[in-house]
């Protein structure tokens, strides 16, 4: 079993569907209400337990209902959650969202996650030395990032950096973090104003691109290559990237070639867009192994 640490993000989406959308100062009566476990680095734990891998997550909730829930959802899914602490008097991670008008609108409270800190890091830091990858997100602060891919280079740990979401990075990051997989727009803030092929080239087995449904590009080295994405009917798309990501690290940790990973990480991603939920689609090992042949 292959052991990978989380450094990220976990959070409750609150999920509210309308009709209508209230202007400012309008109250409207609403239609349902849902309360779901979300936040980029625990969904890309739970991705990556259910494919078998030992999972830590060092993250952090609030001092309230939904910090229990979060904990709960983690520990069901198997991910080990010793290092998820709870912040007094701080409330847990939120998404407000809105579904109305065939559209959603939302809002992210970060919460406990910018506690999420440094020094939190640091105290962890035996988990990280214990693992063979350390995945990390872009929902916690800046500073956590760049000392997180600093840790990880000096011990020689891999690191897969999902740059998600978008926000600019250094290139002292990019240079310590061992994998980067921003989507298409990810990359095109990362990377403004220079041509892809040319970005691909200078990040060899390094910089994976995915893009949606036509599957996952980078540069080996000698070409530049597509691995294709699998023919499904998606029914809901949310956490697809953050099924790729657990799936990905979890196969290169295992020892898999860069192909076969991306093969592998494809192949969960596409079963969990058949399905509605970002967690909800998220592949156990024998259904990636199983079907999509
Ligand atoms: P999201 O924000 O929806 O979680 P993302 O924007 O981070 O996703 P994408 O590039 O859209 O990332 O998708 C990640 C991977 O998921 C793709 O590389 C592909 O393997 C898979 N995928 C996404 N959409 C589809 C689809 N419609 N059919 C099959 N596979 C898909």
């Amino acid at each position: 079993m292959v052991k990978i640490a989380v450094v990220g993000s976990s959070s409750m989406d609150l999920v509210v569907t309308s009709e209508k959308r209230p202007a400012a100062g309008e109250t409207v009566l609403g239609e349902g209400f849902s309360t779901v476990p979300g936040g980029k680095g625990a969904n890309q734990a739970v991705a990556a337990a259910r494919l078998g891998a030992e999972v830590t997550m060092i993250g952090r909730v609030g001092d309230d209902v939904y910090g229990s829930t979060i904990l709960k959802n983690l520990n069901v899914n198997g991910v080990d959650t010793s290092y998820v602490e709870p912040v007094p008097d701080i409330a847990s991670g939120t998404a407000h969202i809105t579904l109305a008008e065939g559209d959603n609108s939302i809002i992210v409270v970060k919460g406990a996650n910018d506690w999420i800190t440094p020094d939190y890091v640091q105290k962890a830091s035996a988990v990280i030395k214990d693992a063979d990858i350390v995945m990390i997100q872009q929902e916690i602060p800046v500073e956590t990032v760049e000392y997180t891919a600093r840790l990880c280079k000096e011990l020689g740990i891999n690191l897969l950096l999902n740059p998600a979401p978008a926000r600019l990075l250094s290139e002292e990051v990019i240079e310590n973090a061992t994998y980067l997989t921003p989507n298409e727009h990810e990359c095109s803030v990362l990377f403004a104003g220079i041509n892809r092929t040319e970005v691909l080239k200078k990040y060899p087995n390094k910089l994976f691109i995915t893009e949606g449904e036509k599957g996952v590009r980078y540069f080996d080295g000698m070409i530049e290559k597509v691995i294709p994405s699998f023919l499904v009917k998606a029914v809901d798309t949310t956490g697809a990237g953050d099924t790729f990501n657990g799936a990905f690290a979890v196969a290169v940790a295992e020892g898999k070639s860069y192909e076969e990973s991306l093969k592998f990480a494809n192949k969960a991603a596409a079963i969990s867009v058949t399905k509605f939920g970002a967690q909800g689609g998220m592949p156990t090992r024998a259904e990636v192994e199983g079907s999509l042949t």
